[in-house]
């Protein structure tokens, strides 16, 4: 069961159905990384331009298990 999240987040998030694949790191490593402890991947900066954006977009679309999570905000 997915873990609730923090509402509002801003843009992106990583919830609990995260099974540390790394995809997400290897695709925008400046946006997400895994959490070795948690064995998770957590945003680490959230996307300003609209290349960051792109390349977040990249890792939310390629997610294979659907872990994260985007904001209205970015619709
Ligand atoms: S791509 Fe998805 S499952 Fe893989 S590490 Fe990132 S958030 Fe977790």
């Amino acid at each position: 069961m997915k873990k609730k999240l923090n509402n509002p987040f801003e843009h992106f998030q990583v919830d609990s159905d995260c099974i540390s694949c790394d995809m997400c790191e290897g695709i925008a490593p400046l946006h997400f990384k895994i959490i070795q402890d948690k064995q998770c991947a957590a945003v680490i900066k959230q996307p300003q331009t609209p290349s960051e954006f792109k390349v977040c977009e990249d890792a939310f679309t390629c997610c294979p298990v659907g872990a994260i999570q985007k904001s209205s905000l970015c619709q």
